[in-house]
């Protein structure tokens, strides 16, 4: 007899981390999401598109597909987790809380090989779990890329033997000191405390970015916030997470909660869109543990966008800015914490700058993560046609809010050879009331 699914042992979901059923069961497939969707916009498969993956993964919670099967792996991976579907679901399907599971339920029961393993537990567990050792890491990038190897390395040819061009080429220029948290406490220039904030440093923000993180610091300042860099954080745990490691995720949840607690913070503040979005949603990783996720909830109730907090308070007025930008909406602040209208309110508070939008300024640029290394193919189209959207706007500058989107964007400018700078919403409101 004909059966419907390959033969697999490997029937249902199982253990923790499980796709919920009834979030599952609120996708009445009716497609709204579909023309939202960066992946399905590229093949038009329906496999391809939320629905679709939706689909797929009541396929395989009801048994009649097996959790190895190739078109769920590839599916699940092809998926950038954009989110773009979630905003627009009239069925409030919280997608993000599915593919994740998703995710960690392949990793979970269908073993990569020996090395694959091992670089994961180096690059998640290791590299991004503990902080000296990204440092070091951001340390040597800087040397590489300060000290001549880096024009040796691109004119010797070596790293498109290694096929490391592409990836390389997405790297931004990192500066050799970054902002260590120890506790360090700023104040307003003239003294007026009316906000106590702690920052959240992070990872690549702290050490590629730090020049951004000082930037907000400068920001908050100007609005009356005492700035706290506490000590004990690191990195928040969303590229674990979103590559299916909750466990590793949970470990950098800890670290950072237990970091923040006992502070006695008004809010605590971050300025990447994706590492907001996965301190905004650490209690969805402690389900089975009540302890925990009580104070995951206090935390992430805590949690503001560097853009929101500003646009809540009374904002000082910031210097005039003559120049045109358009606005590159990070997928994580858009669709995942549902913030657009915060920025742009910012950038309207500056005299003289004009915003042009871009057409599609919501859709996704290809980096998601780390997706522009592991679906180099789909993260190119995405990010050309980015590009293209945002140069017809003749705009000199591009905003953006997260540091993957940034780099995404200036390595397709850097590609076209395109005059067109880069810079993420603190640094210009930094440089706007530098201009007071
Ligand atoms: S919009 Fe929501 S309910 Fe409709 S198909 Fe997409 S996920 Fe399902
Ligand atoms: S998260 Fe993004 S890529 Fe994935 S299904 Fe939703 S809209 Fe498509």
């Amino acid at each position: 007899m004909a059966t419907l699914a390959p033969p697999s042992a490997l029937r249902g979901f199982s253990g923790p981390d499980t796709p919920p059923d009834d979030i599952i069961a609120r996708c009445v497939q009716c497609g709204f999401c579909l023309p939202t969707c960066p992946t399905y916009r590229l093949t038009y498969n329906e496999a391809s598109s939320p629905r679709g993956r939706i689909h797929l993964m009541r396929s395989v919670a009801n048994g009649r597909l097996g959790l190895d099967a190739g078109v769920f792996r590839d599916q699940m991976y092809q998926c950038l987790n954009c989110r773009a579907c979630e905003a627009v679901c009239p069925s409030g399907v919280a997608y993000g809380q599915l593919v994740e599971p998703a995710r960690a339920q392949i990793e979970r029961h269908l073993p990569r090989p020996a090395w694959e393993r091992l670089l994961r537990l180096i690059v998640f567990g290791h590299l991004f779990g503990d902080m000296r050792l990204f440092r070091l890491f951001s340390l040597a990038t800087a040397v590489y890329q300060k000290s001549g190897l880096r024009a040796l390395a691109r004119a010797s040819g070596v790293l498109k033997l290694l096929r490391l061009e592409d990836q390389e080429g997405l790297l931004p220029e990192v500066p050799l000191n970054a902002v260590v948290p120890v506790g360090q406490r700023w104040l307003p220039p003239d003294g007026n405390v009316r906000h106590r904030v702690g920052l959240f440093t992070g990872c690549v923000m702290s050490t590629a970015f730090a020049g951004t993180d000082r930037a907000t610091v400068r920001v908050l300042a100007r609005n009356g916030c005492e700035v706290i860099a506490a000590a004990g954080q690191g990195c928040c745990g969303a590229l674990a997470i979103h590559a299916g490691e909750p466990d590793i995720g949970r470990v950098c949840a800890q670290r950072n909660i237990a970091a923040f607690e006992e502070q006695g913070l008004d809010a605590i503040i971050i300025n990447s869109a994706g590492c907001g979005a996965a301190l905004k949603e650490y209690p969805h990783l402690f389900h089975d543990d009540p302890e925990w996720e009580a104070r995951a909830v206090r935390f992430s109730g805590a949690v503001k966008d560097a853009s929101e907090y500003l646009d809540q308070i009374d904002l000082t007025p910031p210097g005039p800015l003559p120049k045109t930008v358009t606005y590159q909406e990070p997928c994580h602040l858009a669709h995942a914490q549902r913030i657009t209208a915060a920025p742009r309110r910012l950038m309207a508070a500056i005299p003289g700058l004009r915003l042009v939008e871009m057409e599609d300024s919501s859709l996704c640029c290809g980096s998601a993560g780390i997706y522009n290394v592991t679906n180099p193919d789909f993260s190119q189209r995405l990010q050309e046609r980015k590009i293209d959207n945002a140069l017809a706007t003749g705009a000199g500058t591009i905003v953006s809010a997260n540091p993957g989107c940034i780099m995404q964007v200036a390595s397709g400018l850097r590609r076209r050879g395109a005059a067109v700078r880069v810079q993420h919403l603190m640094d210009l409101l930094d440089e706007a009331y530098g201009s007071v």
